[in-house]
């Protein structure tokens, strides 16, 4: 207990320093699309770092790359640790890498140490998690969640869709045919930055993430009639962005009373006719809102569109509300936040409990093994951004919890002193 078993922080540092440098962008952060000639050259730097460190490297079907530690027991479950390679456009050096980065380190320490675990590890770098063609391509695939529909309408096109595939040497054959057997896994553990302003804020080292929030996306169209912007008096007009206005402003209101701590936006409003002398005869909005608990998300749908609703009414409006889509909210696995945080009180870490509002490999896990995901902190809440910073300790201490939540799960917490 004295003095737990640590990773070893420099070669972590160094590998992280390393693959930043792939794809690097002139504005200090990191290019690197799923299946872009960047995002292959990463993938031959993890399946060097990966040999280099002493491992098999595995890939399955959809690309996903691993790096495994045998069990004592060849029949034993695997407990998968990872996350992905690829970043969006223009993105920053922690956002996924770490992740799976981390997880070798995990495994490369582990090994050192001369521990025999109970339980199979694999650490996993999972395909085009941030969409560019499919989002989470990967562990969808791996889950078993990918159907062949899916692969008809990549956020690319078809044949960038195509190309990059076959730039990594993939099929969509290969694709459908990735599914783990849940009955081979013992669960899935994902360290991420937080992606937000939490953790830095309230002074916490560690974020335990009990969902990953549900989203729902709406098309409301009110619709009222156009007139000329200087005869028709006020009282008389039924100007749609009035109605659409009034709405946005009572929507926030709503759910920072309501509904915390979910979130809303109005991501895009178009107007028509469209011209400085005409009220619009018609607005259409975007609507998105997001909570990390499903009867929340409920309740929060009936009351944004009853506000919708009684927004178009006082100004004399139509309204027709489209539903886009929707993501379920993925509650995490409760044994893997008990771990978590067990590993991170070993260590002396503070930590608390928080929902993801943002998607990650998680989601896809969860649907056929026990999954957890822990955050560390991002300076400043900045991400999907070349700025996008977190300290060094911070890294190694989110590593460290990392590695103690695998040996508490194995049994092995003792042994890891
Ligand atoms: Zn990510």
């Amino acid at each position: 207990m004295s003095n737990p078993l640590h990773i070893n922080a420099g070669r972590l540092l160094g590998d992280i320093a390393d693959l930043a440098r792939i794809g690097a962008s002139d504005s200090g952060g990191v290019h690197r699309p799923a299946l872009s000639p960047a995002d292959i050259e990463a993938r031959a730097w993890f399946r060097e770092r990966t040999r280099t460190g002493g491992f098999r490297p595995g890939e399955d079907g959809a690309g996903n790359l691993s790096a495994v530690l045998p069990a004592a027991d060849p029949s034993a479950r695997t407990l998968l640790l990872g996350s992905h390679l690829d970043t969006v456009p223009d993105g920053g050096r922690f956002d996924g890498a770490l992740g799976v980065l981390a997880a070798l380190e995990v495994l490369r320490t582990i090994r050192e140490a001369g521990l025999i675990l109970p339980v199979r590890l694999e650490a996993i770098a999972f395909t085009d998690e941030e969409g560019t063609h499919i989002s989470l391509l990967g562990s969808k695939a791996a889950a078993g969640l990918l159907a062949e529909a899916d692969l008809e309408h990549p956020h690319s096109s078809r044949e960038a869709f195509a190309a990059g595939l076959a730039r990594a040497g993939l099929t969509p054959e290969g694709l459908l045919s990735a599914r783990r057997d849940p009955a081979s896994l013992a669960g899935y553990l994902e360290l991420h930055i937080e992606q937000g302003a939490r953790l830095e804020q309230s002074g916490t080292d560690i974020g335990v993430v009990t969902a990953i929030v549900g989203i729902r996306s709406f098309w409301l169209t009110f619709t009222g009639e156009a007139a000329h912007a200087g005869t028709m008096p006020l009282p008389d007009r039924r100007d749609a962005l009035w109605g659409a206005a009034a709405f946005i402003g009572r929507a926030r209101a709503a759910v920072l009373a309501d509904f915390m701590p979910g979130t809303m936006n109005c991501g895009i409003i178009s107007v028509t006719p469209g011209a400085f002398n005409i009220a619009p005869g018609q607005a259409r909005l975007a609507l998105e809102f997001r909570h990390p608990d499903t009867a929340v998300l409920e309740e929060m749908e009936a009351a944004l569109l009853a506000l919708a609703g009684a927004a178009a009414e006082e100004h004399g409006l139509q309204l027709a509300v489209t539903p886009v889509g929707s993501v379920a909210a993925t509650p995490l696995a409760a044994d893997m936040i008990a771990a978590i945080e067990r590993a991170a009180d070993r260590l002396g870490r503070s930590h608390m409990r928080l929902a993801s509002f943002a998607g990650h490999d998680a989601m896809s896990m969860q649907a056929i093994t026990p999954s957890g995901m822990l955050f560390v902190p991002s300076v400043g809440g900045i991400s999907h951004n070349p700025g996008e910073v977190t300290p060094d300790a911070d890294i190694v201490s989110g590593a460290n919890v990392l590695l103690h939540t695998v040996l508490d799960l194995a049994g092995a917490a003792d042994r890891g002193s």
